[in-house]
């Protein structure tokens, strides 16, 4: 089988060193110098094109690239037919409605009648009409956080992750539009041959992600009450218990959500766990 699979990610962005990442994460190894376009993977038939966020789901659509990875907001703001496939937990932010700090805001209602500019013109769009609020929309593609300072007009619409960018201009963010981080897309009417080298990726993408979401915990546990410490920890299937030289104790090994992580550890040392010690995990094939 000579078929590549064709991945187009972001040359150079936000985006960028997560999606290159991820990729390594993958055991992938390329090239990925700069101003370079494309590269071709050494250990897996991958071809992975270097482009603008913007274009990507249509590069994906016309299928110049078999899969991409592209933010949800970009997505949403085109019109395209592509598949949405994995979530990657990167590129986290909203896009939000801010207006002059020194508006006092009410509800979305006081939009009604405002200039808001914006590079999301479709995504507003429908936010407004679902909250009937009836705005005049000034699409453009950079720097709209400026536009009510030079007077263009009264709101913005922008992508926001810590607000500081919104804060320094005079602005003060007051209503969510949409959530959104970086997704794996795929076009539609993939090849059989191309379907099964996606697979492959996919499988080995879940495994690098369930790894950063768990744990490994290896604790020593006094046998009176291995039982209880047991029912803390249900691990992948259930915890390993291992007996210690020193008689009355084992050591359990499980494996942990990082999410519960603290709660749990708290809970191990009432039952009496000693010596925890917490890894990190590589990779996790479930
Ligand atoms: P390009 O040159 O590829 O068009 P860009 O300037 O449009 O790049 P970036 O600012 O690199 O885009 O953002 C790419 C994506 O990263 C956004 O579309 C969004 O999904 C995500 N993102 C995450 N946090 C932020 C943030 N604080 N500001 C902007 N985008 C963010
Ligand atoms: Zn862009």
């Amino acid at each position: 089988m000579d078929r590549k699979l064709k991945i187009a990610i972001q040359k150079s962005g936000r985006l960028s060193d997560d999606s290159v990442k991820l990729l390594k994460k993958c055991g992938i190894s390329f090239g990925n110098g700069l101003g370079k376009l494309r590269s071709e993977a050494n250990n897996f038939p991958l071809e992975i094109f270097f482009l603008r966020d913007d274009d990507i789901p249509n590069y994906v659509e016309d299928s110049v690239a078999d899969i991409g990875i592209v933010g949800e907001n970009v997505l949403a703001e085109k019109d395209c037919e592509v598949e949405t496939i994995e979530k990657l937990g990167f590129g986290k932010c909203r896009l939000s409605l801010a207006l002059p700090k020194s508006f006092e805001y009410v509800s979305v209602k006081d939009f009604e009648g405002k200039r808001i500019a914006t590079s999301y013109p479709k995504i507003l769009g429908n936010f407004l009409s679902k909250n009937n609020v009836e705005a005049e929309l000034h699409t453009i593609s950079g720097s709209v956080e400026i536009a009510p300072s030079i007077g263009l007009a009264d709101a913005v619409c922008d992508i926001v992750s810590s607000g500081s960018t919104l804060f320094t201009n005079g602005l003060k963010e007051v209503e969510t539009v949409m959530r959104s981080e970086a997704v794996l897309i795929k076009r539609k009417g993939l090849d059989e041959d191309s379907q099964k080298l996606l697979n492959k990726l996919l499988f080995r993408i879940r495994a690098g992600k369930s790894a950063e979401e768990n744990k490994y915990i290896l604790l020593n546990a006094p046998n009176e009450n291995l039982e209880k410490i047991i029912e803390i920890l249900p691990g992948m299937r259930s915890p390993s218990v291992l007996p210690l030289a020193e008689s009355g104790w084992s050591s359990v090994h499980s494996v942990i959500n990082e999410n519960d992580f603290w709660e749990v550890v708290e809970n191990l040392k009432t039952e009496g766990a000693e010596g925890v010690l917490v890894l990190s995990i590589d990779q996790m094939i479930q």
